[in-house]
């Protein structure tokens, strides 16, 4: 990567960083009186608060490891294969860390764990064993009717 393209980037983070110092500094600190539903919204408006600010922290911590990285030279590099991540995945991504092809083989991995954690969670509405999944006992999303033969798979395993 060309070195006026990580200057761009290392520009992006430290504004970044920067707008995020004075944001904290404006945070108001908790109120807790009024009456109740002063309270109840305000309660409300924390937890929506905190939950923008663990994101926001994440996201932090993403741009602070990504200066890091251009520090150590390693910036725009793929950490699973060491391949170049193109110019416009930082752009839409500056805090990118894996390769387009790299990030997307991780999406499929995690899909399918979601999926199989579903099919799990379903069947009879109990929880059954990833292994009796394996064996056959997988239900076919494509079909609903198939949904029986399993639940009564499951009855027999169970009995
Ligand atoms: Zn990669």
């Amino acid at each position: 990567m060309e070195k006026a393209t990580i200057e761009q980037f290392k520009k992006l983070f430290l504004e970044i960083l920067s707008e995020e110092e004075v944001f904290e500094g404006k945070l108001s600190p908790t109120s807790l009186e009024g009456d109740e539903v002063d309270i109840v919204s305000t309660e409300k408006a924390n937890q929506m608060d905190f939950r923008l600010q663990a994101r926001n922290a994440i996201y932090m911590n993403k741009v602070r490891k990504s200066l890091q990285k251009i520090e150590e030279g390693t910036f725009g590099e793929c950490e699973d294969c060491g391949a170049e991540i193109t110019y416009n995945r930082l752009l839409a991504r500056p805090t990118a860390d894996l390769c387009i092809h790299c990030k997307e083989a991780e999406e499929k991995e995690e899909n399918q764990l979601v999926n199989k954690n579903r099919a799990s969670t379903k069947i009879g509405g109990r929880h059954l064993p990833i292994e009796h999944l394996e064996k056959g006992y997988q239900r076919d999303e494509t079909s609903t009717s198939n949904f029986h033969v399993s639940h009564m798979d499951y009855q027999d395993i169970v009995s």
